[in-house]
């Protein structure tokens, strides 16, 4: 598969990516499951691309390393991270950003982070809010109507700090 190089970390993020990313490796660990290789590139590649990836984003740019990479791998790889709390996938635009809260917490397996998202319609850039007041003012008002929340996705679209400069 591999012909360049031995393959095992070679470490081709930046410094401070590849500390996220070892960071990732412990909370997998911790869980009992692993952030194999490819889990781990694919982490990479979110944590450092400008703007969120899609899946086809990824999978061109994971054939650098592998290329018979297919896209079972790509949403294997996509299916586990998220999974795992360490990414989100933004359903506006079908991509993909690292969760800002995930890699610091040690909430273990029980974390119930939730998360709302601004997205820039300019620049395309992802801000994750944890708003906890968001949640609860939803959850009273599903309440009133007598319904129960299973799945909550918030996602608010405009201009960022910086387009609207
Ligand atoms: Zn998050
Ligand atoms: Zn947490
Ligand atoms: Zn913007």
């Amino acid at each position: 598969m591999d012909k360049h190089q031995s393959g095992t970390t070679d470490a081709p993020f930046p410094a401070a990516i590849e500390a996220r990313l070892e960071q990732a490796e412990q909370a997998c660990f911790t869980r009992g499951t692993r952030l194999t290789e490819t889990r781990r590139q694919v982490l990479g590649l979110i944590l450092a691309a400008p703007k969120p990836p899609g899946a086809y984003d990824l999978l061109e740019q994971l054939r650098v390393w592998h290329r018979n990479a297919a896209p079972p791998t790509i949403y294997r790889a996509l299916d586990f991270l998220t999974e795992q709390g360490l990414i989100h996938k933004i359903e506006r635009l079908s991509a993909f950003v690292p969760c800002t809260h995930r890699l610091n917490c040690d909430h273990g397996a029980e974390c119930g982070h939730r998360a709302q998202f601004l997205i820039c319609r300019v620049c395309g850039h992802v801000r994750e809010l944890e708003d906890l007041d968001i949640e609860i003012a939803l959850s009273r008002a599903a309440q009133a109507q007598g319904f129960r929340i299973e799945l909550t996705t918030i996602e608010v679209e405009g201009l960022c700090a910086a387009c609207r400069s």
